[in-house]
């Protein structure tokens, strides 16, 4: 018999506008200290778009220089939830760590990236 699946998380923005649902972590969650990623604080997983499901309509898009990605926050509260890859040959979704409750958040695994 396989073995049980693991639950589906989620995350929210602070004021629950904007709910994330995916897969369970396949491997440590990732700091990077990229020039954006190290001034928003995140702490990303990393997913096929089709594996994510997102839901609110208070996101606001940051998208600059090359416009490859775009940094999605709640206009809201604020919170940094995810980014897309809109311009790529593998788009990707990276949910936001940081924004799961508490418990959870302080039992992930992560490791940090120099970002270049
Ligand atoms: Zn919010």
């Amino acid at each position: 018999m396989a073995a049980p699946q693991q639950a589906n998380r989620s995350i929210t923005c602070h004021c629950k506008a904007i709910r994330i649902t995916f897969p369970p972590l396949r491997e440590p969650a990732l700091e990077c200290l990229c020039s954006v990623c190290r001034r928003y604080g995140a702490l990303w997983a990393y997913y096929k778009p089709d594996e994510v499901h997102i839901e609110g309509d208070a996101i606001e898009a940051y998208v600059w220089g090359k416009k490859t990605l775009s940094f999605n926050r709640c206009k809201n509260c604020g919170c940094m939830t995810h980014y897309t890859v809109v311009r790529d040959t593998e788009p990707r979704v990276a949910v936001n760590c940081r924004m799961l409750e508490k418990e959870e958040f302080e039992s992930l695994e992560s490791e940090q990236s120099d970002g270049d």
